[in-house]
């Protein structure tokens, strides 16, 4: 019989209650046995969740307390030497340590999981790294779940995917060196899941739907060959795109099963059913993991009756196209957004529904299901149809783009000189990146005026208030260029897609972006256009306050394409430009309105790069491009700054040129300075701002610290073109180290300006 599955189901909880809970117990307000609880109320009330919407096979060990990819860590026994003891038990506190840091030892890295927006932490990799079985975590929820009677597939993150996340940290050490020591451990692991009972685990190997390299290619087809004898039967996932050229060798695999995304590679089943041999069970994710919209039912049948007639019913599974972890729980918890707009719309729970009316037609018929695919199809055509996010005048716009439209008027020397005639830089000009700590006053003013118990005139004065001292303290710390702050914005994406038509915010939707934070990603329902300026105001007010020059602070078309649920009528490229559009809009009125220095940050850059190398120059082309339409709207005097952080840049330099941005400014003291010899290397352009201070840390550097990296970016980059400023924006911090630090970034840039040379700093 044709089985519904689920790969994996969001662990917050629907109201948060993981975040509440876990931060209480960082913060010493509940204990652990009272964290545990909380734990295992989620994991019963999302395993019933499943059941009761008729998922046949339902996954455990999909629930963190932080980050799965930190929990096998763990469970391997790779805890870094300065967390504890080598082969000592890895227990909740020790993870915590490993993903938050503690007085001695810094946290591990952290970074995007593949192409989403969810962030792990980075497995370290030694030398004589040594692996063992080092927590039940699995076995347990395993063991929890078949207490309450459910029966469960228990998920484990695969060795090689593992391995490849991970970094080493010794010179000519190549993370799959490790292979044949670790899979003793993971071996010992699977043996323990088939002890306890387990029937079949899902093993996600994500690097299937990336170009692997030979050994990645062996190293898989030894662990394979080395687990399964001794493993429950596998059911292997893949996902986040397709299995291309590794489809052979997916299928030559000893696993039992094999599922693949559908969603983003709906072609490759037609070679998957060809590829596949003897009694393998496909998996078919045919519900998108990654997105908010509903299912086109009607649609997502049609694999599962080609799978059928070539399969037949056993050896079929109908699942989501991931783990569900990317979309928010409960459209019925929504009360954001209008009943026709939530008729288009699916979150976990939705999609389970879905699932379970796929499977329903596969069995008994689709007139079994008749009324789900139905109300599918009246979903659809209504939002086909619905002329509410359609606007005329956009999509025309968006097609009358010339090639005109992508260029400044002059090259960056000119502009420069433009720009040095109006501004009066100094050598070095000090800056930074745009948010300034959001006080307990502030959130408690903007609680207040989201509850209506404040008004919006009193809530302008407590903002108004906090640009004023912001822009003093700034004065007297000798900041060169100012920024009025950003107390207007929480999450910058929801604030500008708050502020454009064609968005949506919810009030429920939210996702886990790494441990305890969480986002409300907005949704791209239709047609992208700005009604009204969005920052005029609060760039004029702070600029009228201060002779200095003060920042106009934007975020950019990618950066809000890829941080929100975005619309799948129509290429990303459309989308992205019709928000590029609106934001050169916005461009064009901070110019007018006087601002002569406008920021667009496009921190997302980077990972909306596609996983596999073949469409990367065309990504690469449209998003610089969109970023070129939104910034090149203006005068050579105006200065275009953008900001990137917290990703890998090396390999897109090329097209971080291309931007031609007047200044950039990227996360550098994070990582030592190692992005220089990037920039060095290629011969960059136009002006850098190399991060002197890496804002993740709770530590001030002192002036010789910053100094030292400000002449280290001196031996590389001309002083001409070089600017002091932290990683990025600084909300997160408090106002005490704040000053402290950049009175510290100030007088670093002061001691190399003398040393430079050059000109003299200006006259306050
Ligand atoms: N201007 C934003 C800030 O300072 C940039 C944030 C980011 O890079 N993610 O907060
Ligand atoms: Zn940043």
């Amino acid at each position: 019989m044709v089985r519904t599955a689920s790969l994996g189901f969001p662990r917050i909880g629907a109201r948060r209650e993981l975040k509440q809970a876990t931060e209480a117990y960082w913060q010493g307000r509940i204990d652990q046995p009272a964290l545990l609880a909380v734990g295992a109320e989620l994991r019963a009330r999302h395993w019933r969740l499943q059941q009761a919407a008729g998922i046949d096979i339902i996954p455990s060990n999909d629930f963190s307390f932080y980050d799965h990819v930190l929990d096998l860590t763990a469970a391997l026994g790779a805890v870094p030497a300065r967390f504890g003891e080598p082969g000592g038990a890895a227990g909740l506190d020790t993870c915590f340590a490993m993903a938050r840091g503690t007085a001695s030892a810094p946290a591990m890295a952290m970074t995007k999981w593949f192409d989403t927006n969810y962030h792990y932490l980075v497995p370290e990799l030694e030398e004589e790294q040594r692996f063992a079985l080092a927590s039940t975590k699995a076995v347990d929820e395993f063991l929890e779940a078949k207490a309450l009677g459910i029966e469960t597939r228990p998920v484990l993150l695969g060795p090689v995917t593992w391995l490849c996340l991970g970094r080493a940290r010794a010179p000519g050490l190549a993370p799959l060196d490790l292979l044949a020591s670790l899979l003793p451990a993971y071996g010992a692991l699977l043996a323990a899941l088939k002890a306890a009972g387990a029937d079949w685990v899902q093993i996600d190997e994500p690097v299937l739907a990336l170009d692997l390299t030979d050994d990645q290619r062996a190293a898989l087809r030894a662990a394979y060959a080395a687990l399964a004898p001794h493993a429950p039967r596998i059911m292997l996932a893949s996902y986040f795109g397709g299995l291309g050229d590794n489809l052979a060798l997916a299928a030559s695999l000893p696993v039992a099963g094999l599922h693949l995304d559908l969603i983003q590679a709906p072609a490759q089943l037609e070679s998957a059913l060809a590829a596949l041999g003897g009694e393998t069970v496909l998996s078919l994710g045919v519900i998108d993991g990654r997105n908010v919209w509903r299912a086109d039912l009607a649609r997502a049948f049609a694999p599962i009756q080609e799978a059928l007639a070539a399969l037949g019913p056993d050896r079929v599974q109908v699942a989501p196209s991931c783990s569900l972890l990317h979309v928010p729980i409960d459209l019925d918890l929504e009360t954001g957004l209008d009943a026709e707009l939530r008729g288009w719309l699916a979150f976990a729970r939705q999609k389970l529904d879905e699932l379970t009316a796929l499977a329903t037609a596969a069995r008994k018929g689709v007139a079994a299901a008749r009324a789900a695919f139905a109300d599918s199809a009246t979903a659809l055509a209504g939002r086909r149809a619905s002329p509410r996010w359609q606007d005329p005048a956009v999509s025309a716009r968006a097609a009358a783009v010339t090639a005109a439209d992508l260029r400044r008027a002059s090259p960056w020397p000119a502009r420069h000189a433009a720009q040095q005639a109006r501004l009066g830089l100094p050598l070095l000009p000090t800056t930074t990146i745009g948010s300034f700590p959001q006080t307990a006053e502030l959130r408690r003013a903007r609680a207040a005026w989201r509850r209506g118990e404040l008004e919006e005139a009193g809530y302008d004065t407590v903002l108004g208030a906090e640009i004023e001292s912001a822009i003093r303290c700034q004065e007297a710390l000798g900041l060169d260029v100012l920024v009025h702050g950003e107390p207007e914005r929480t999450d910058m994406v929801e604030h500008f897609a708050g502020l454009l038509a064609g968005c949506v915010l919810t009030t429920a939707g939210w996702v886990q972006s790494y441990g305890t934070r969480c986002v409300k990603p907005p949704i791209i329902v239709g047609d992208v256009a700005r009604p009204r300026p969005m920052t005029v105001a609060w760039s004029s007010f702070a600029q009228a306050l201060t002779r200095r020059p003060v920042k106009g602070m934007l975020t950019g078309p990618v950066t809000i394409l890829q941080w929100s649920f975005v619309r799948d009528d129509q290429p990303r490229a459309a989308t992205c430009r019709q928000i590029a559009l609106a934001i050169r809009d916005e461009v064009a009125d901070l110019e007018r309105a006087g601002i002569g220095i406008i920021q667009i940050d496009e921190p997302a850059l980077r990972e909306g790069l596609p996983l596999r190398q073949a469409g990367r120059a065309g990504y690469l082309r449209w998003a610089v491009e969109c970023f070129r339409l939104a910034s090149s709207g203006v005068k050579d005097a105006t200065q275009i700054h953008t900001h990137m952080c917290y990703s890998e840049f090396n390999d897109i330099m090329p097209s971080i040129a291309a931007l031609d941005a007047d200044v950039i400014s990227i996360e550098a003291a994070r990582s030592a300075m190692a992005l220089l010899d990037a920039f060095a290397g290629m011969a960059y352009p136009n002006a850098i701002g190399p991060g002197l201070w890496d804002i993740h840390a709770p530590r001030v550097p002192s002036a010789r610290e910053m100094q030292a990296l400000l002449e280290r970016a001196a031996a590389v980059i001309p002083p001409d073109r070089l600017w002091a400023n932290p990683d990025c924006g600084l909300k997160t911090r408090a106002w005490p180290e704040v000053e402290a630090a950049l009175a510290n970034l100030v007088e670093a840039a002061k001691s190399v300006r003398c040393t430079a040379g050059g000109r003299p700093p200006a006259p306050d």
